[in-house]
């Protein structure tokens, strides 16, 4: 009798604190988690050793803090101006800080200047190579945009319809991956935004007259922005019109994750689509689940373009005829809604599950 009272009162709680709008919990314990996991990577990729800045903050220093601040020069975040530089020094201090809290602000993460799991996680995580700050944007621009654009907004001209041939480098390519498999991805990748604006894409016949020039290349590769190996930089492409659009070759590209069984995999569809954002004028957005954001961890796909990075690419190009962006809207919003459910529903399970474990220790304990 008492433990049935004690199990409606119990379940009562349980209902009323998960219907309740509640936060979502703190993720830096995930972030922790998954920062453990990727320094048990066998590959000694780019960035591991940044694990040893956990939890930093103003005021510390510790050997190697010197190279987060070049990872923070070559991404935007900080200005080196001469040799004796505070920026080649390994401590933490007030211009490091603002870094990090434009970092953070950048990438759409809690703002709080300090090193924190969620913070090092996301700067550890494999991503594009192209800077994510305009210098040019202004501040109230930064508070309004989620998506973004080369300095000047550069787009391609022409005659509308307008239509880019684009082509495969038969020279920088990757020997593992069949030559049609890489074809048909980088077709799909361009479909991806084919499908939102009014811009064909066709495969050129010869390389060298193509629009949009791809290629797969390793380290130094003339262009200023050498490649690092596995992981850390995966890709990069250049502003309209020039077309390049560069991928690490020192990658394991996937065209299929679930025939790739490596940890450190990377899904060339995503990082093509992401690529051929910035090949159209688009930069990088704050928008985490956007293609257009910077990261993207291994064995991930995000080829599907989010409303931010439609509204962007669309204020270049205009509206595909065939497309209704309402459509996407709703998806976004009912997928939203799903997960707020499903956080809901996890919520109410968890409850219930501690409830029954304290019923049965009651139980043996009586
Ligand atoms: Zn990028
Ligand atoms: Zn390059």
């Amino acid at each position: 009798m008492q433990h049935s009272f004690l199990l409606l009162l119990l379940l009562l709680l349980s209902f009323s604190s998960s219907l309740s709008p509640r936060p979502i919990p703190e993720d830096d314990d995930r972030h922790r988690q998954a920062l453990f996991r990727a320094t048990q990577y066998n590959s000694n990729y780019t960035w591991r050793s940044f694990h040893r800045l956990l939890d930093l903050e103003r005021g510390s220093r510790v050997d190697g803090l010197v190279g987060l601040k070049q990872y923070f020069v070559r991404f935007g975040y900080l200005i080196s101006s001469n040799s004796t530089d505070s920026v080649l020094s390994d401590a933490f201090d007030a211009r490091l800080e603002t870094a990090v809290l434009r970092y953070q602000a950048s990438l759409g993460l809690p703002v709080t200047g300090k090193l924190d799991a969620t913070t090092l996680s996301e700067v550890m995580a494999p991503r594009c190579g192209v800077p994510d700050l305009n210098p040019n944007r202004s501040r109230a621009a930064e508070t309004v945009q989620r998506f973004t654009y080369f300095t000047g907004k550069p787009r391609w001209a022409g005659r509308k319809p307008l239509t880019l041939t684009y082509a495969i480098s038969p020279e920088h390519t990757i020997k593992y991956v069949a030559t049609a498999d890489v074809a048909a991805t980088i077709r799909r990748a361009f479909d991806n935004w084919a499908r939102v604006i009014p811009v064909r894409f066709e495969e050129a016949t010869h390389y060298e007259s193509a629009d949009v020039k791809l290629g797969f290349y390793g380290g130094d590769h003339g262009d200023g922005e050498p490649f690092d190996g596995v992981l850390g930089i995966l890709g990069h492409a250049f502003s309209p019109e020039s077309g390049r659009l560069h991928l690490d070759a020192a990658e394991q590209w996937a065209v299929d994750l679930g025939k790739e069984s490596s940890e450190v995999a990377v899904d060339l569809e995503s990082v093509a689509t992401h690529e051929i954002g910035h090949v159209l004028g688009l930069g990088h957005s704050a928008v985490k689940e956007a293609v257009m954001y910077p990261s993207l961890s291994p064995r991930t796909k995000k080829v599907e373009l989010k409303v931010d990075d439609i509204e962007g690419v669309q204020a270049l190009y205009g509206s595909n005829p065939n497309f209704r962006l309402n459509q996407t809207v709703q998806s976004e919003t009912s997928s939203a809604i799903a997960l707020r459910d499903a956080i809901k529903v996890w919520r109410s399970i968890s409850t219930l599950g501690i409830l029954l474990i304290k019923i049965t220790m009651m139980n043996v304990l009586a």
